[in-house]
């Protein structure tokens, strides 16, 4: 395995220069029509994340957060899954299904999270603390390419990482947390354990403002605001409830009364919080408010948007892009199906 293969690097775009890419003029319901018919015709099933746009999320067989897709695609019985998600998503469904066929809309779907920490510098910073005579542990978040996964110890998600971290991580041992520091830091405070934190970041989750939140809670008395752990500290310190995805949608399904909910997340997620809640009302924490209240689409992440109708559509009908099976794949399995499936 050389580095070469395992570095080539997916770009890093600035959500502030984001236009959507290649929006179809075709109409979107004639495109979920053909989904549909395509889906049955190739014997594929759709998987989708929570952070895609709604409309795609409508024509999914599944949606959910990394954890729950992760075992979905386990549950998988058509021939082909068309991961609309980004790409080490898909990776990791055709690792736990390598003998199906998983297709990614589209292969630029990257994530920021995942390029900040590459196989080549994980290698070498466990090569350092071994070198310094620690016995450590290496705990990475799912966000991660499958060649870092093959280097990792345990893989978690937002969803499992409390659970994870307290219950099978030997309380003898250090941990390396890679590759967001926000969620490591929120892990460190609701775990007591101590870690080394990576310093990546997620490009959407970095990008809310303390300021334009208060206001934006100002704007709406009463409401409460639900923020996923890869916030930064600041904005998780004023947030009434913190969860990965799944866990913020069972939060506003429990509350009766109806509310309104500031949500801090990749803006995509209200479309299922309105779905499974729709007496509350979600606003989306803006990325950057001005003084005149107009806000930019940095609460979009990028990558994501890369998955549109029509590259669902095109990808189902053409049998590409495919996710090819690699050699680091096989270790990366054995560590995913302990953490996530076992
Ligand atoms: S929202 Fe952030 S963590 Fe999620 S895929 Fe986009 S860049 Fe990665």
């Amino acid at each position: 395995m050389t580095t070469a293969t395992l570095g080539s690097p997916l770009p890093v775009m600035d959500p502030r220069s984001f236009e959507a890419d290649e929006r179809t003029e075709e109409d979107p319901l004639d495109l979920m029509d053909e989904i549909d018919r395509l889906k049955k015709e190739k014997d594929a099933t759709i998987l989708a994340h929570y952070y895609v746009d709604g409309e795609i999320q409508d024509v999914a067989d599944f949606c959910g957060d990394s954890l729950q897709l992760a075992r979905d695609a386990t549950k998988v019985t058509t021939g082909t899954i068309v991961f609309c998600g980004v790409h080490f998503m898909a990776e990791s469904a055709k690792i736990l299904n390598p003998e199906k066929r998983v297709l990614l809309p589209d292969l630029l779907a990257g994530c920021s999270l995942a390029e900040s920490c590459t196989y080549p510098a994980l290698k070498a910073r466990q090569e350092e603390l071994k070198a310094e005579g620690r016995d450590v542990v290496t705990v990475a978040y799912i966000n991660t390419s499958a060649a870092v996964k093959s280097l990792c110890d345990w893989i978690v998600t937002s969803g499992n990482a409390r659970e994870v971290i307290e219950d099978r991580v030997p309380k003898d041992k250090e941990i390396l947390f890679v590759p967001d520091q926000h969620l490591g830091r929120y892990l460190v405070e609701v775990t007591g354990r101590e870690m080394i934190l990576w310093p990546g970041s997620c490009m959407v989750h970095e990008i809310f403002s303390l300021t334009d939140m208060r206001r934006a809670k100002k704007n709406n008395p009463g409401s409460e605001v639900i923020a996923h752990p890869e916030c930064p500290q600041n904005i998780l310190a004023e947030s009434d409830f913190i969860g990965g995805t799944e866990r913020l949608k069972q939060y506003v399904m429990g509350i009766e009364e109806p509310r309104t909910f500031l949500v801090a997340t990749e803006a995509a997620m209200i479309h299922p919080l309105e779905k499974a809640a729709p007496r509350h009302t979600f606003i989306p924490v803006p990325g950057i408010m001005t003084d005149s209240g107009e806000t930019c689409a940095c609460n979009r992440c990028p990558h994501m948007a890369r998955n549109t109708l029509q590259k669902t559509r095109d990808c189902l009908r053409d049998g590409k892009p495919e996710i090819e099976w690699k050699d680091y794949f096989d270790p990366a399995k054995e560590v995913l199906t302990r953490s996530l499936l076992q």
